[in-house]
């Protein structure tokens, strides 16, 4: 079995406790207007082109099989399959394929070269993505794969998949990254797309568990900045988090936008600093740990 992995990121550390290693797992049923991780939204591979390193060598037109860089400013992505061999003859990296399938064996390899680290700062594995658990299996088998080997194991989940999915990775994950990013459901549709039902009940749910759960809240001002005392008095019912992480929203992203073509919905305004200690304020003024 694969994965359609779009990167592995070494040496993470806000990824969960210590040093980690984080994998992310392309494919999101969400679609949050601040991500930025676009990359990760379709489960199909994609082609990213910045067009500003191309010196128009023509060395990715001679390997395309599908002929669909004629120059790759006129890319068809309708066309392309996402084969990722155009990326491969790129040497001025100007091409990226987000999404290469990998084997939980593969990966395994990958991130025990840094067992190590993780040992010796409490840290270890996170799956990510888009939704990693969008690929319930793979998930299950690769988390099993890292505990019958020693590592630490955190699962960074936006809590929209089935119930059942959660009992299959329950037993081999260490702690869940949880975000709860509204409890008014037509703010959480405004921001994501889809209701926070079954999010919010997934959490009840991982919480009746005894699982160990890190919450975290992106904090987009206009968007969800209304939320964060509803959410923490949501909060103050459960009984396994281990903290609360307040994310201020950044807008770095949208070079990324512009490089899948797609459409950039990042908001223009930043989070002060202000902003965010009152946040952190107000949730632990419900009796909640900060990360900080
Ligand atoms: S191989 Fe890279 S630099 Fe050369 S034409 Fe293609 S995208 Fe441009
Ligand atoms: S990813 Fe493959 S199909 Fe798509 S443009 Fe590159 S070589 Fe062609």
């Amino acid at each position: 079995m694969t994965a359609n992995v779009f990167e592995i990121k070494k040496f993470a550390v806000h990824d969960g406790d210590g040093i980690r290693t984080t994998v992310f797992l392309k494919g999101c049923p969400l679609k949050c207007v601040w991500c930025h991780n676009p990359e990760g939204i379709s489960s199909k591979p994609q082609l990213a082109v910045l067009q500003n390193k191309c010196i128009l060598c023509g060395r990715c037109e001679l390997v395309c099989k599908n002929h669909k860089i004629a120059d790759i400013h006129t890319l068809d992505r309708n066309q392309c399959i996402g084969c990722g061999k155009c990326a491969e003859a790129c040497f001025n990296g100007a091409l990226t394929l987000y999404g290469k399938e990998k084997t939980a064996e593969e990966l395994l390899k990958i991130v025990m070269e840094d067992k190590e680290f993780y040992d010796t700062s409490g840290g270890g594995v996170t799956l990510s993505g888009g939704e990693c658990l969008m690929q319930p299996e793979f998930c299950r088998d690769f988390l099993k794969l890292l505990k019958h080997n020693g590592v630490n194991t955190a699962v960074d989940t936006c809590g929209c998949v089935k119930q059942d999915v959660y009992d299959m990775v329950i037993p081999y994950t260490d702690v869940f990254l949880y975000d709860v990013k509204a409890i008014d459901e037509d703010v959480h549709i405004k921001c994501t797309g889809v209701s926070n039902r079954l999010i919010l009940d997934n959490l009840k749910y991982i919480d009746s568990r005894g699982s160990k759960i890190e919450i975290r809240i992106p904090y987009v001002p206009d968007f969800n900045d209304n939320q964060i005392e509803k959410i923490g008095s949501f909060l103050n019912e459960f009984k396994n988090i281990v903290g609360v992480r307040v994310l201020p929203y950044h807008n770095y992203a949208g070079s990324k936008y512009e490089s899948l073509s797609m459409e950039n919905t990042l908001p223009g305004k930043v989070p002060k600093t202000e902003e965010m200690e009152t946040a952190e304020r107000i949730i632990e003024s419900f009796g909640l740990r900060v990360i900080r």
